[in-house]
């Protein structure tokens, strides 16, 4: 499928790059490209079998603009696997939350690029895109324990990273709620930390501008009526360890 072009103002434009399937085995993943004026910003750019059709892809979406971040919301292969190679082919600066940082290099890093991984600290910081301010927004435990997401206060998109990730549909947005659900459940109840936590990130968002949620897994809700409908059904999920307890039983041979 192309990419989708999320919105575009002229200086501002955010691109969703084409999904370059691979075919059942790996997970299918989205990767961002966010452009403001003359500066480029990736997110979440994913893997080795991935990597030269969305770095040849970002580069034509950047045009002239340069990409001067990477943006990384937590440390799964499907992430940061080739942020060696991003590293090398461009002068971006790579973000990971300051609980990776000593994880991240285990995928492989040359010495020339060790110094562009920056730490995020626990309670988020802003990005300056030639001007605009992006903010990178805590989402520990939804899942990893290191997890953030990034609004984009411009197109009012709310990178979801791996929370609203769907699975097993051919659509890339959400038109259905309810038909929806099947594709997300099992993927939250077992990925996503807690009820608490889903509530603590809920009442953070409401006070968000969003006209769009993009997970880095599958379909994206646009428009306030199904973002509303998402972060409440976010607040009400039972997960993690609301529900792990009983399989806590020694295997049986
Ligand atoms: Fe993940």
């Amino acid at each position: 499928m192309p990419n989708t072009v999320l919105f575009d103002n002229g200086t501002h434009k955010n691109v969703l790059i084409e999904d370059f399937g691979l075919g059942g085995l790996a997970i299918q993943a989205n990767q961002h490209v966010i452009v403001h004026g003359r500066s480029g910003m990736i997110l979440d750019p994913g893997g080795h079998k991935v990597y030269s059709k969305v770095l040849s892809e970002t580069f034509s979406i950047l045009c002239e603009a340069s990409l001067e971040i990477i943006f990384l919301s937590h440390q799964d292969p499907d992430i940061v696997a080739a942020l060696n190679g991003w590293l090398m082919t461009t002068d971006a600066e790579a973000y990971v939350s300051k609980l990776w940082m000593r994880f991240v290099p285990h995928f492989g890093f040359d010495h020339l690029v060790k110094d562009r991984l920056n730490p995020i600290p626990d309670e988020g910081m802003f990005f300056n895109l030639d001007g605009a301010l992006l903010a990178a927004i805590p989402a520990h435990f939804l899942h990893s324990e290191g997890n953030f997401q990034l609004y984009d206060p411009v197109s009012k998109i709310l990178y979801s990273g791996d929370l609203g990730a769907s699975i097993g549909m051919e659509y890339t947005e959400v038109t259905d709620f309810d038909a929806h659900i099947v594709h997300m459940k099992g993927f939250h109840q077992r990925y996503m930390a807690s009820n608490s936590v889903m509530k603590a990130w809920a009442n953070m968002v409401r006070g968000l501008d969003i006209d769009i949620i993009a997970p880095q897994h599958g379909a994206y809700f646009k428009g306030k009526g199904m973002v509303n409908r998402f972060i409440d059904w976010c607040a009400d999920l039972e997960c993690g360890v609301d529900l792990i307890c009983p399989l806590f039983k020694l295997p049986v041979a």
